[in-house]
């Protein structure tokens, strides 16, 4: 960044507001408008790189990062149609959006930045971190927005977005918690480990971003910018400057997503200074254990502390390597995804097994009741193996990302949409009086997570390589954008996924061309077919891409063909609380037993599934299109122990503590649990034993 990006206060509120009136205009290919002086006499706001503009731009905007493999598609370009993730989605758009503004609003969320203006006389309310609800809901409309216009969403973030702005200081400086009677305590290194300043900016930065994606507006943009450019980066850093230290990461991602769309070099250097810690601030052992922060990311072996710190510090660190090639972060960040994969992730792609702490636990605790498995976790579990499948176009990751956004990231919002879980346990007693699914929580990260999330999802259905296209998701949907070469592509795709397991994609592209089409084969699958025009496509093998290059021409058609049938799945015997269980799978989804589902008199710690030898043909498919939205339900004749004058004694001779009878089971998948009375749930039940 060139010197003339350091403007005065007066400047830039000359240069906003010719931002903001630039934006009101039919938008085009970015703001290269405004910073060349078409817009006004004194247009000095940061000039953006332009590359691609801000229409074009995906979920992150990879275009020119040298150490990524695969691009990214804007959400815009794909629209789903319809199907599994489009009831979902509407929900989300027409229900959870506005009502979480609602909830922002009366829980004086935006009186937090009013009061600093003399327009609310309302004290500080909520934790340190609330801003960062706002900038969530403010990313979550940026993405929802990207799928096309919604005027009373638009004008609600408008508003918002001003009564923010409005509170920045001259120095650049913006957080309610720490402006006005704290502001003595602001940016102290003890303020920087607890008090989440950079956690707020890194999400007002990704709130931004999101929203100048889908409006060209960047008056928020703008304001993130003057925080980071005149207020973070001459003031904090390697010495002489003061020392920084991110309390909860987040801020590595804004930063290098940030430096991506303005070339400033110096917001990538201040990413990497935090990823490697500063030795200046020194802090107990536990404390960076827990911040998963302070100390080099590379020296790291292990996840283990706050679960949503360090999903998120590895996003950030897979994104500095995406910009740098520095390959002890690809090291480290391998070992840490072996780490979690082979011993610390449950079934249903969350992490986080501890209450306390929000923490991972160690190798194989992964207990079922007392499973944290924070909803933002499972989130940071996504995001995180995005940024890996973009590293390396590994189809392992994209399990991983399905894993999760399926079961432990889909289970997070109910099915209307106005409750949401923090917690995500794999079993669940409700005379423990533990209300699992509530409309809000006085720390609110979640619910404005998952609303992102499912906002940004067309973004994750494609990639672009340099020589072809990904598809990673399935789903009703229509992908118009372009090859990597320019050349125009469309792609529609028709299936019943994940009920049943047949992708009909239909490619188009604008000219016959050459290209690679990569088809993602699940990796639970035992068996896939891929046909192109009918003609059988050697070693489609689950687990990874099958890369089908060809000269395209219009109305081409691949047909993949995946069994999806019911799976039995054992945990490795060191996850002691799935020992003698098994966890039912079908597709991508997890299942579970609620006991509102069984026979009235079944208790759930008394039933075990009897899998036989051929455990597809014990469970039986119903598609219920009036339960739950619609879902395919499994049916499975099991049996109920009577535990007779056992169920009063701790502990009793092996082989007389009961008899058994059958009974018939019903599972319905994971994510749809608690959206009826609350009754129990599991998904690792008791296994008969032969
Ligand atoms: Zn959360």
């Amino acid at each position: 960044m060139s010197e003339k990006t350091k403007i005065s206060r007066r400047q830039f509120v000359t240069a906003a507001m010719s931002a903001a009136a630039a934006s009101s205009l039919p938008a085009r290919r970015g703001f290269a408008e405004v910073a060349s002086g078409k817009a006004g006499p004194q247009t000095t706001a940061v000039t953006l790189t332009d590359a691609p503009g801000w229409k074009d731009q995906g979920v992150e905007n990879l275009a020119k990062s040298p150490h990524a493999k695969l691009r990214e598609v804007p959400v815009r370009a794909v629209t789903i149609t319809g199907g599994f993730w489009a009831q979902r989605r509407e929900i989300n758009v027409t229900k959870s959006i506005p009502t979480m503004h609602d909830l922002l609003e009366a829980n004086g969320r935006m009186n937090n930045f009013r009061r600093l203006v003399g327009k609310s006389t309302a004290a500080q309310s909520g934790p340190v971190f609330s801003d960062s609800d706002v900038y969530k809901w403010t990313e979550a409309v940026g993405f929802a927005l990207q799928s096309g216009d919604r005027p009373e969403l638009r004008a609600s973030a408008e508003k918002l977005i001003n009564e923010v702005v409005a509170v920045q200081e001259p120095s650049g400086y913006l957080n309610t918690y720490y402006q006005d009677d704290r502001k003595s305590l602001r940016m102290l290194p003890q303020t920087q480990t607890t008090g989440h300043e950079l956690y707020n900016l890194g999400h007002m930065l990704q709130g931004a971003i999101a929203y100048y994606r889908a409006t060209g507006d960047r008056k928020l943009l703008d304001a993130g910018i003057r925080f980071v450019d005149d207020f973070l980066i001459p003031n904090y850093g390697p010495a002489p400057k003061k020392p920084i230290v991110s309390g909860h990461p987040e801020i590595e991602m804004g930063l290098i997503e940030l430096y991506r769309i303005t070339g400033d070099k110096r917001q990538l250097d201040l990413a990497s200074y935090i990823l490697r810690g500063d030795e200046r601030i020194e802090l107990p052992e536990r404390r960076t254990i827990y911040m998963f922060s302070g100390t080099p990311f590379t020296a790291r072996t292990k996840l283990q502390g706050h679960a949503v710190r360090a999903m998120y510090a590895c996003c950030g660190a897979t994104d500095y390597y995406m910009e740098t090639g520095d390959a002890a972060y690809l090291q480290t960040l391998n070992t840490l995804w072996n780490d979690m994969t082979t011993a610390k992730m449950y079934v249903t792609g969350g992490v986080g097994s501890r209450s306390d702490g929000e923490a991972f636990g160690d190798a194989y605790e992964l207990p079922n009741f007392r499973a944290y498995g924070e909803s933002c976790a499972a989130i940071g579990n996504m995001m995180w193996n995005w940024r890996m499948l973009a590293v390396t176009g590994d189809a392992k990751f994209t399990d991983v990302i399905e894993r999760a956004l399926y079961n432990g990231i889909n289970s997070g919002m109910s099915l209307d949409g106005t409750l949401y879980c923090y917690r995500n346990p794999l079993a669940f007693d409700p005379s423990t009086g533990d209300k699992i699914r509530n409309p809000w929580y006085d720390v609110t990260c979640c619910p404005p997570n998952l609303e992102r999330t499912f906002g940004s999802l067309p973004g994750y259905f494609y990639s672009t390589s340099a020589d072809g296209i990904y598809a990673h998701l399935y789903d009703n949907s229509e992908l118009n954008w372009h090859l990597e070469n320019g050349a125009g592509l469309k792609v529609a795709q028709k299936t019943s996924y994940p009920w049943d397991g047949n992708v009909d994609i239909t490619v188009t592209p604008a000219e016959p061309s050459e290209f690679t089409f990569y088809v993602r084969i699940p990796g639970w699958a035992d068996h896939a077919q891929v046909t192109v025009n009918k003609q059988a496509q050697a070693s489609a093998n689950p687990g990874q891409y099958l890369p089908i290059r060809r000269r395209w021409s219009p109305g081409d058609v691949i047909q993949l063909r995946v069994e999806v049938v019911p799976q039995v799945i054992a945990a490795n015997p060191r996850v002691a609380d799935d020992s003698g269980r098994v966890a039912i799978q079908r597709g991508p989804l997890i299942y579970c037993l609620e006991e509102i589902d069984q026979p009235s008199g079944v208790s759930l710690s008394d039933v075990a599934v009897n899998p036989g030898r051929r455990p597809a043909e014990q469970f039986q498919t119903e598609f219920k299109n009036d339960l739950l939205g619609g879902m395919v339900v499994l049916h499975h004749t099991g049996v109920a122990y009577d535990r007779g004058a056992s169920e009063k004694v701790l502990y009793s001779r092996y082989g007389r503590e009961s008899t058994s009878r059958k009974v018939p089971l019903t599972f319905i998948p994971y994510y749809a649990w608690a959206n009826r009375q609350a009754t129990s749930m599991q998904v690792w039940n008791l296994l008969l034993q032969a």
